[in-house]
Protein backbone atom coordinates (compact mmCIF):
# COMPACT_ATOMS: atom_id res chain seq x y z
CA UNK A 1 0.00 0.00 0.00
CA UNK A 2 1.49 3.21 -0.89
CA UNK A 3 1.68 6.61 1.37
CA UNK A 4 -1.61 9.17 0.70
CA UNK A 5 -1.17 11.97 -1.39
CA UNK A 6 0.51 14.83 -1.39
CA UNK A 7 -2.13 17.67 -0.76
CA UNK A 8 -0.73 19.09 -4.00
CA UNK A 9 -1.29 16.34 -6.19
CA UNK A 10 -4.92 15.93 -5.02
CA UNK A 11 -5.29 19.97 -5.72
CA UNK A 12 -3.84 19.49 -9.29
CA UNK A 13 -6.19 16.84 -10.03
CA UNK A 14 -9.19 18.61 -8.87
CA UNK A 15 -7.71 21.64 -10.90
CA UNK A 16 -7.70 20.05 -13.58
CA UNK A 17 -11.03 18.67 -13.56
CA UNK A 18 -12.48 21.81 -13.12
CA UNK A 19 -14.63 21.65 -16.69
CA UNK A 20 -15.94 18.34 -15.61
CA UNK A 21 -16.90 19.21 -12.26
CA UNK A 22 -19.42 22.10 -13.61
CA UNK A 23 -20.63 20.10 -16.72
CA UNK A 24 -21.36 17.16 -13.98
CA UNK A 25 -22.91 19.89 -11.65
CA UNK A 26 -24.78 21.15 -14.92
CA UNK A 27 -26.15 17.84 -15.79
CA UNK A 28 -27.92 17.46 -12.47
CA UNK A 29 -29.04 20.41 -11.77
CA UNK A 30 -30.82 19.77 -15.72
CA UNK A 31 -32.67 17.14 -14.36
CA UNK A 32 -35.55 18.25 -12.58
CA UNK A 33 -36.11 16.22 -9.54
CA UNK A 34 -38.65 18.49 -7.52
CA UNK A 35 -40.20 17.61 -4.47
CA UNK A 36 -43.08 17.76 -3.57
CA UNK A 37 -43.93 15.21 -6.02
CA UNK A 38 -40.96 14.20 -6.14
CA UNK A 39 -39.66 13.86 -9.99
CA UNK A 40 -37.12 12.47 -11.71
CA UNK A 41 -35.13 10.46 -8.90
CA UNK A 42 -34.76 7.80 -11.01
CA UNK A 43 -33.11 9.56 -13.72
CA UNK A 44 -30.90 11.31 -11.53
CA UNK A 45 -29.34 8.47 -9.76
CA UNK A 46 -29.03 6.87 -12.87
CA UNK A 47 -26.72 9.41 -13.82
CA UNK A 48 -24.88 9.13 -10.87
CA UNK A 49 -24.83 5.45 -10.43
CA UNK A 50 -23.27 5.18 -14.25
CA UNK A 51 -20.46 7.79 -13.66
CA UNK A 52 -19.55 6.23 -10.38
CA UNK A 53 -20.17 2.42 -12.09
CA UNK A 54 -17.31 3.38 -14.12
CA UNK A 55 -14.89 4.24 -11.21
CA UNK A 56 -15.25 0.90 -10.08
CA UNK A 57 -17.82 0.93 -7.47
CA UNK A 58 -20.66 -1.26 -6.99
CA UNK A 59 -24.12 0.60 -7.52
CA UNK A 60 -26.74 -0.06 -5.80
CA UNK A 61 -30.41 1.11 -6.49
CA UNK A 62 -32.78 1.06 -3.36
CA UNK A 63 -36.38 1.99 -4.00
CA UNK A 64 -38.45 2.75 -0.84
CA UNK A 65 -41.02 0.77 -1.80
CA UNK A 66 -43.97 1.40 0.23
CA UNK A 67 -42.34 4.06 1.74
CA UNK A 68 -44.10 7.47 2.72
CA UNK A 69 -44.69 9.14 -1.19
CA UNK A 70 -43.20 5.82 -3.05
CA UNK A 71 -45.67 5.06 -5.86
CA UNK A 72 -45.43 4.10 -9.48
CA UNK A 73 -45.53 7.34 -10.84
CA UNK A 74 -43.05 8.84 -8.26
CA UNK A 75 -40.53 6.08 -6.95
CA UNK A 76 -38.27 6.88 -4.22
CA UNK A 77 -35.02 5.74 -5.50
CA UNK A 78 -31.81 6.21 -3.86
CA UNK A 79 -29.06 5.41 -5.28
CA UNK A 80 -25.65 4.39 -3.25
CA UNK A 81 -22.47 3.68 -4.40
CA UNK A 82 -19.53 1.71 -3.06
CA UNK A 83 -15.80 1.33 -3.79
CA UNK A 84 -13.52 -1.22 -1.25
CA UNK A 85 -9.71 -0.10 -0.94
CA UNK A 86 -6.52 -2.19 -0.95
CA UNK A 87 -6.93 -3.30 2.81
CA UNK A 88 -8.93 -3.01 5.11
CA UNK A 89 -9.97 0.30 7.23
CA UNK A 90 -12.32 3.25 8.07
CA UNK A 91 -15.49 3.82 5.58
CA UNK A 92 -16.04 7.28 4.63
CA UNK A 93 -19.72 8.19 2.83
CA UNK A 94 -20.63 11.21 0.97
CA UNK A 95 -24.52 11.80 1.22
CA UNK A 96 -26.11 13.91 -0.78
CA UNK A 97 -29.80 14.65 -1.26
CA UNK A 98 -30.70 14.82 -5.11
CA UNK A 99 -34.39 16.45 -4.09
CA UNK A 100 -34.62 20.36 -4.94
CA UNK A 101 -38.16 22.25 -4.14
CA UNK A 102 -40.22 23.48 -6.91
CA UNK A 103 -38.58 27.12 -8.17
CA UNK A 104 -41.38 29.41 -7.83
CA UNK A 105 -41.81 32.75 -9.07
CA UNK A 106 -39.10 35.37 -9.70
CA UNK A 107 -36.43 33.52 -11.62
CA UNK A 108 -34.63 36.00 -14.42
CA UNK A 109 -32.81 32.92 -15.78
CA UNK A 110 -34.27 29.41 -16.70
CA UNK A 111 -34.24 27.20 -13.12
CA UNK A 112 -33.56 24.21 -15.33
CA UNK A 113 -31.11 25.08 -17.60
CA UNK A 114 -28.00 25.18 -15.87
CA UNK A 115 -26.80 28.66 -17.46
CA UNK A 116 -23.23 28.96 -16.76
CA UNK A 117 -21.72 32.87 -15.91
CA UNK A 118 -19.71 35.39 -14.32
CA UNK A 119 -18.32 31.83 -12.71
CA UNK A 120 -21.64 30.96 -11.61
CA UNK A 121 -24.25 27.80 -12.49
CA UNK A 122 -27.42 29.22 -11.78
CA UNK A 123 -30.65 27.15 -11.54
CA UNK A 124 -32.73 25.43 -8.88
CA UNK A 125 -30.72 23.24 -6.92
CA UNK A 126 -27.18 24.52 -7.40
CA UNK A 127 -26.38 25.30 -4.10
CA UNK A 128 -28.40 23.02 -2.01
CA UNK A 129 -27.49 20.86 -2.83
CA UNK A 130 -26.17 19.39 -6.79
CA UNK A 131 -22.61 21.72 -6.58
CA UNK A 132 -22.36 19.70 -3.10
CA UNK A 133 -22.84 16.36 -5.24
CA UNK A 134 -20.72 17.09 -7.85
CA UNK A 135 -18.09 18.19 -5.88
CA UNK A 136 -17.79 15.06 -3.73
CA UNK A 137 -17.81 13.28 -7.39
CA UNK A 138 -15.26 14.65 -8.25
CA UNK A 139 -13.09 14.98 -5.00
CA UNK A 140 -13.28 11.57 -4.91
CA UNK A 141 -12.67 10.76 -8.48
CA UNK A 142 -9.09 12.60 -7.69
CA UNK A 143 -8.70 10.81 -4.40
CA UNK A 144 -8.66 7.50 -6.53
CA UNK A 145 -6.79 8.38 -9.40
CA UNK A 146 -4.15 9.64 -7.12
CA UNK A 147 -4.37 6.78 -4.48
CA UNK A 148 -5.37 3.50 -5.86
CA UNK A 149 -5.03 1.00 -3.32
CA UNK A 150 -5.96 3.23 -0.54
CA UNK A 151 -7.63 1.45 2.65
CA UNK A 152 -10.93 1.23 3.82
CA UNK A 153 -14.29 2.15 1.62
CA UNK A 154 -15.29 5.27 0.31
CA UNK A 155 -18.96 5.48 -0.55
CA UNK A 156 -21.43 8.63 -2.47
CA UNK A 157 -25.34 8.34 -1.80
CA UNK A 158 -27.64 10.14 -3.93
CA UNK A 159 -31.01 10.29 -1.95
CA UNK A 160 -34.67 11.18 -1.99
CA UNK A 161 -36.96 13.50 -0.06
CA UNK A 162 -34.59 15.58 2.46
CA UNK A 163 -36.82 18.45 1.41
CA UNK A 164 -39.76 16.71 2.62
CA UNK A 165 -38.49 15.10 5.65
CA UNK A 166 -35.89 12.47 4.25
CA UNK A 167 -38.12 9.30 5.54
CA UNK A 168 -37.80 7.37 2.22
CA UNK A 169 -34.38 8.81 1.89
CA UNK A 170 -31.25 9.11 4.64
CA UNK A 171 -34.59 7.44 7.14
CA UNK A 172 -35.68 4.66 4.89
CA UNK A 173 -31.66 3.71 4.47
CA UNK A 174 -30.61 4.51 7.67
CA UNK A 175 -33.34 1.90 9.52
CA UNK A 176 -32.00 -0.74 6.68
CA UNK A 177 -28.33 -0.43 8.30
CA UNK A 178 -27.32 1.81 4.80
CA UNK A 179 -25.70 4.25 7.60
CA UNK A 180 -24.63 2.25 10.79
CA UNK A 181 -21.13 0.84 12.13
CA UNK A 182 -19.01 -1.14 10.89
CA UNK A 183 -20.16 -0.46 7.12
CA UNK A 184 -19.89 3.37 7.26
CA UNK A 185 -17.35 5.63 10.31
CA UNK A 186 -17.69 9.01 8.63
CA UNK A 187 -20.52 10.41 7.16
CA UNK A 188 -20.30 14.26 5.71
CA UNK A 189 -23.32 15.32 3.89
CA UNK A 190 -22.38 18.64 1.46
CA UNK A 191 -25.32 20.85 2.16
CA UNK A 192 -24.32 24.45 1.39
CA UNK A 193 -22.89 25.69 4.54
CA UNK A 194 -20.12 27.46 3.09
CA UNK A 195 -16.51 26.54 2.22
CA UNK A 196 -15.17 27.47 4.90
CA UNK A 197 -17.69 25.96 7.53
CA UNK A 198 -18.01 22.84 9.10
CA UNK A 199 -21.92 22.32 10.26
CA UNK A 200 -21.84 20.49 13.46
CA UNK A 201 -25.44 19.48 13.71
CA UNK A 202 -28.89 21.67 14.27
CA UNK A 203 -31.26 22.49 16.68
CA UNK A 204 -34.52 21.04 17.60
CA UNK A 205 -37.74 20.93 16.36
CA UNK A 206 -41.60 20.83 18.13
CA UNK A 207 -44.13 20.83 15.76
CA UNK A 208 -47.62 21.54 17.62
CA UNK A 209 -51.32 22.18 17.01
CA UNK A 210 -53.97 23.85 19.53
CA UNK A 211 -57.20 23.81 18.71
CA UNK A 212 -59.39 25.90 21.39
CA UNK A 213 -62.78 25.01 21.81
CA UNK A 214 -65.63 27.27 21.66
CA UNK A 215 -69.70 27.19 22.08
CA UNK A 216 -71.05 28.15 18.80
CA UNK A 217 -74.31 30.71 19.29
CA UNK A 218 -75.84 33.50 17.16
CA UNK A 219 -73.33 36.33 16.22
CA UNK A 220 -76.55 38.91 17.62
CA UNK A 221 -75.93 37.45 20.66
CA UNK A 222 -72.65 36.19 21.38
CA UNK A 223 -73.31 36.53 25.13
CA UNK A 224 -74.98 32.99 24.68
CA UNK A 225 -71.91 31.38 23.04
CA UNK A 226 -68.11 31.28 24.07
CA UNK A 227 -65.98 32.60 21.40
CA UNK A 228 -63.05 30.19 20.63
CA UNK A 229 -61.30 32.96 18.76
CA UNK A 230 -61.37 35.25 21.86
CA UNK A 231 -59.99 32.45 23.72
CA UNK A 232 -56.81 31.93 21.52
CA UNK A 233 -56.27 35.40 21.58
CA UNK A 234 -56.30 35.33 25.37
CA UNK A 235 -53.72 32.02 24.92
CA UNK A 236 -51.47 34.57 21.67
CA UNK A 237 -51.44 37.72 24.16
CA UNK A 238 -49.71 35.20 27.36
CA UNK A 239 -46.94 33.99 24.29
CA UNK A 240 -46.36 37.55 23.82
CA UNK A 241 -45.99 39.15 27.32
CA UNK A 242 -44.60 35.80 28.98
CA UNK A 243 -43.44 33.40 26.77
CA UNK A 244 -41.11 35.59 23.87
CA UNK A 245 -39.57 37.76 26.11
CA UNK A 246 -37.86 34.24 27.65
CA UNK A 247 -36.80 32.76 24.52
CA UNK A 248 -35.08 35.71 23.69
CA UNK A 249 -33.55 35.33 26.79
CA UNK A 250 -31.94 31.48 26.21
CA UNK A 251 -28.83 31.54 24.34
CA UNK A 252 -27.44 28.16 23.25
CA UNK A 253 -23.70 27.41 23.48
CA UNK A 254 -24.40 25.62 19.83
CA UNK A 255 -22.89 27.70 17.25
CA UNK A 256 -25.73 28.16 15.51
CA UNK A 257 -26.21 30.94 12.17
CA UNK A 258 -27.70 33.25 11.42
CA UNK A 259 -26.91 34.62 15.34
CA UNK A 260 -30.87 35.23 15.49
CA UNK A 261 -31.19 31.61 15.45
CA UNK A 262 -28.93 31.08 18.81
CA UNK A 263 -31.96 31.76 20.49
CA UNK A 264 -35.34 29.63 21.16
CA UNK A 265 -37.26 30.13 18.55
CA UNK A 266 -40.97 30.22 18.32
CA UNK A 267 -43.09 30.89 14.79
CA UNK A 268 -46.82 30.87 14.41
CA UNK A 269 -47.26 28.54 11.31
CA UNK A 270 -51.34 29.02 10.90
CA UNK A 271 -54.59 29.76 12.94
CA UNK A 272 -58.06 29.37 11.68
CA UNK A 273 -60.94 30.06 13.82
CA UNK A 274 -64.71 30.51 12.95
CA UNK A 275 -66.70 29.34 9.90
CA UNK A 276 -65.68 30.15 6.56
CA UNK A 277 -69.17 29.51 4.64
CA UNK A 278 -69.74 32.99 3.16
CA UNK A 279 -72.53 32.94 0.88
CA UNK A 280 -71.70 35.89 -2.18
CA UNK A 281 -68.97 37.67 0.39
CA UNK A 282 -71.76 37.55 3.35
CA UNK A 283 -70.32 35.75 6.90
CA UNK A 284 -72.64 33.52 8.78
CA UNK A 285 -73.56 35.21 12.05
CA UNK A 286 -72.11 32.36 14.31
CA UNK A 287 -69.77 32.59 17.16
CA UNK A 288 -66.61 30.56 16.63
CA UNK A 289 -66.64 27.05 18.22
CA UNK A 290 -63.18 26.37 16.90
CA UNK A 291 -59.85 28.29 16.44
CA UNK A 292 -56.84 25.93 15.40
CA UNK A 293 -53.48 27.44 16.09
CA UNK A 294 -50.10 25.35 14.50
CA UNK A 295 -46.67 26.35 15.87
CA UNK A 296 -43.66 25.52 14.93
CA UNK A 297 -40.63 25.90 18.36
CA UNK A 298 -37.50 25.62 17.49
CA UNK A 299 -35.39 24.71 20.25
CA UNK A 300 -31.59 24.55 22.26
CA UNK A 301 -29.85 21.31 23.12
CA UNK A 302 -29.83 22.75 26.10
CA UNK A 303 -33.68 22.32 26.35
CA UNK A 304 -35.45 19.23 25.94
CA UNK A 305 -38.98 17.97 24.43
CA UNK A 306 -40.98 17.88 27.31
CA UNK A 307 -39.65 21.28 29.17
CA UNK A 308 -40.89 22.91 25.74
CA UNK A 309 -43.95 20.85 25.85
CA UNK A 310 -44.73 21.85 29.50
CA UNK A 311 -44.19 25.27 29.04
CA UNK A 312 -46.99 25.64 26.73
CA UNK A 313 -49.10 23.93 28.70
CA UNK A 314 -48.24 25.77 31.28
CA UNK A 315 -49.45 29.25 29.37
CA UNK A 316 -52.82 27.44 28.45
CA UNK A 317 -53.59 26.57 32.10
CA UNK A 318 -53.12 30.12 32.99
CA UNK A 319 -55.32 31.23 30.67
CA UNK A 320 -58.04 28.57 31.78
CA UNK A 321 -57.33 29.97 35.32
CA UNK A 322 -58.49 33.25 34.29
CA UNK A 323 -61.09 32.06 32.14
CA UNK A 324 -62.82 29.23 33.43
CA UNK A 325 -64.81 28.72 30.03
CA UNK A 326 -61.47 28.55 28.34
CA UNK A 327 -60.95 24.59 26.47
CA UNK A 328 -58.17 23.58 24.50
CA UNK A 329 -56.49 20.45 23.16
CA UNK A 330 -52.91 19.81 22.41
CA UNK A 331 -50.99 17.59 19.68
CA UNK A 332 -48.04 16.96 18.48
CA UNK A 333 -47.37 17.23 15.17
CA UNK A 334 -43.76 16.51 14.43
CA UNK A 335 -40.61 16.82 16.53
CA UNK A 336 -36.51 16.20 15.86
CA UNK A 337 -33.91 16.60 18.84
CA UNK A 338 -31.53 18.81 18.42
CA UNK A 339 -28.07 16.58 17.20
CA UNK A 340 -24.48 17.70 17.64
CA UNK A 341 -21.30 15.82 16.93
CA UNK A 342 -18.03 16.42 18.67
CA UNK A 343 -16.00 19.30 17.78
CA UNK A 344 -13.26 17.27 18.70
CA UNK A 345 -14.16 14.07 16.54
CA UNK A 346 -11.36 12.66 14.07
CA UNK A 347 -14.34 13.64 11.35
CA UNK A 348 -14.38 17.51 12.69
CA UNK A 349 -10.54 18.14 12.83
CA UNK A 350 -9.68 16.31 9.42
CA UNK A 351 -12.11 18.73 7.76
CA UNK A 352 -10.51 22.09 9.68
CA UNK A 353 -7.30 20.86 8.83
CA UNK A 354 -8.16 20.52 5.07
CA UNK A 355 -9.90 24.04 4.78
CA UNK A 356 -7.21 25.90 6.41
CA UNK A 357 -4.48 23.85 3.77
CA UNK A 358 -7.01 25.05 1.12
CA UNK A 359 -8.14 28.25 2.04
CA UNK A 360 -5.60 29.44 4.26
CA UNK A 361 -7.75 30.60 7.25
CA UNK A 362 -9.50 28.86 10.22
CA UNK A 363 -12.56 26.37 9.60
CA UNK A 364 -16.00 27.96 11.37
CA UNK A 365 -17.34 25.46 13.47
CA UNK A 366 -21.40 26.27 13.56
CA UNK A 367 -24.77 24.72 13.32
CA UNK A 368 -28.39 24.82 11.29
CA UNK A 369 -31.14 26.52 12.12
CA UNK A 370 -33.39 24.28 10.18
CA UNK A 371 -33.04 19.92 10.50
CA UNK A 372 -31.07 18.15 7.60
CA UNK A 373 -31.05 14.45 6.79
CA UNK A 374 -27.96 14.39 9.75
CA UNK A 375 -30.90 13.38 12.42
CA UNK A 376 -31.29 10.37 10.82
CA UNK A 377 -27.96 9.26 10.65
CA UNK A 378 -27.65 10.04 14.09
CA UNK A 379 -31.04 8.49 15.70
CA UNK A 380 -31.57 5.70 13.44
CA UNK A 381 -27.98 4.63 12.25
CA UNK A 382 -26.15 5.44 15.59
CA UNK A 383 -23.52 7.15 14.07
CA UNK A 384 -22.30 10.45 15.76
CA UNK A 385 -19.31 11.11 13.41
CA UNK A 386 -21.74 12.96 10.41
CA UNK A 387 -21.61 16.36 9.65
CA UNK A 388 -22.44 18.87 7.09
CA UNK A 389 -19.91 20.04 4.80
CA UNK A 390 -20.07 21.54 1.21
CA UNK A 391 -20.16 24.84 -1.45
CA UNK A 392 -22.47 27.58 -1.66
CA UNK A 393 -24.55 30.12 0.40
CA UNK A 394 -27.42 28.76 2.44
CA UNK A 395 -29.02 32.07 2.30
CA UNK A 396 -29.22 31.72 -1.46
CA UNK A 397 -31.27 27.95 -0.57
CA UNK A 398 -34.44 27.83 -2.17
CA UNK A 399 -34.41 31.25 -3.62
CA UNK A 400 -34.99 32.84 -7.21
CA UNK A 401 -32.02 32.68 -8.93
CA UNK A 402 -30.45 30.14 -6.69
CA UNK A 403 -26.30 29.67 -8.16
CA UNK A 404 -23.39 28.13 -7.09
CA UNK A 405 -20.02 29.54 -7.35
CA UNK A 406 -17.60 27.36 -9.39
CA UNK A 407 -14.34 28.36 -7.42
CA UNK A 408 -16.56 27.84 -4.03
CA UNK A 409 -16.97 24.20 -5.52
CA UNK A 410 -13.52 23.96 -6.72
CA UNK A 411 -12.08 24.41 -3.52
CA UNK A 412 -14.39 22.92 -1.48
CA UNK A 413 -13.68 19.69 -3.55
CA UNK A 414 -10.34 19.93 -2.38
CA UNK A 415 -11.29 20.30 1.29
CA UNK A 416 -13.18 17.18 0.55
CA UNK A 417 -10.55 15.23 -1.01
CA UNK A 418 -8.01 16.60 1.64
CA UNK A 419 -10.13 15.61 4.61
CA UNK A 420 -11.00 11.95 2.84
CA UNK A 421 -7.51 11.19 2.28
CA UNK A 422 -6.85 12.20 6.26
CA UNK A 423 -9.78 9.84 7.43
CA UNK A 424 -8.56 6.43 5.36
CA UNK A 425 -5.27 6.98 6.66
CA UNK A 426 -5.59 7.09 9.97
CA UNK A 427 -5.25 10.88 10.88
CA UNK A 428 -3.21 13.64 10.28
CA UNK A 429 0.27 11.46 10.51
CA UNK A 430 -1.67 8.35 9.16
CA UNK A 431 0.71 6.41 6.13
ZN1 LIG B 1 -30.37 20.74 1.22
Amino acid sequence: MTARPPHETLFTRIDDARDDLVALASDLIRIPTVNPPGDAYAACGELIGERLAKRGFAVEYLRAEGGIGDSDRYPRTNVVARIEGAAPGRCLHFNSHIDVVAPGAGWTVHPFAAEVRDGRIYGRGACDMKGGLAASIVAVEALLAAWPDFPGAIEISGTVDEETGGYAGVAWLAERGYFSPPRVDYVIIPEPLNKDCVCLGHRGVWWAEIEVQGRIAHGSMPFLGTSAIRGMGAFLDRLERDLYPALNQRRTAMPVIPDGARFSTLNLNSIHGGLDEVDDGFPSALVADSCRLVLDRRYLIEESEDEVRREILDLLEAVRAERPEFRYALRDLWSVPPVMTDADSDLVRALDRAIEAVLGRRARHVASPGTYDQKHVQRIGHLRDCVAYGPGILDLAHQPDEYVGIDDMVEAAKVMAAAAAELLSGGADGA
